[in-house]
């Protein structure tokens, strides 16, 4: 089973937008129409702005956007801890205790994470002006 998906132009085969995971909220939300940047056709895309969203596609981008903040959240704690660890610990020569990491470190990479989705979540829930005038078009 594929892990992830990848969309292309119907048209010409240009590969638009890849390797979307299959959780990931941004294969339910977002504008219903996508322009091929190579042959500047539109194709739907099967998504909706959050506004048309049925219930159980709502549900799908909410679990989608939480599983994305962990993920996201457990890869910044990652390159965090790294980061931290090499300098306090071989710059400094300080120790990095497990409960610095846990405490200060985990909930900043959710933070930074969340405030991500966020963004990117307001972005494909509404209309954005270069969207606006293909749905026009219909
Ligand atoms: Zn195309």
């Amino acid at each position: 089973m594929a892990s992830h998906v990848n969309r292309e132009c119907p048209y010409c085969r240009h590969l638009i937008e890849h390797h979307i995971p299959l959780f990931d909220y941004a294969l339910f939300i977002g504008p219903e129409r996508l322009i091929c940047p190579q042959c500047g056709k539109a194709s739907l895309t099967g998504r909706r702005y959050w506004a048309d969203l049925s219930a159980v596609w709502k549900f799908l981008v909410v679990r989608g956007l939480l599983i994305s903040i962990l993920m996201y959240g457990v890869m910044f704690f990652l390159l965090l801890a790294a980061g931290v660890v090499f300098v306090v610990d071989k710059l400094l020569d300080l120790p990095v205790t497990n409960e610095f990491a846990s405490l200060v470190l985990l909930p900043i990479s959710l933070i930074l994470s969340a405030g991500y989705h966020g963004l990117r979540l307001k972005k494909l829930a509404t209309p954005q002006p270069e969207h606006r005038n293909v749905a026009a078009q219909k």
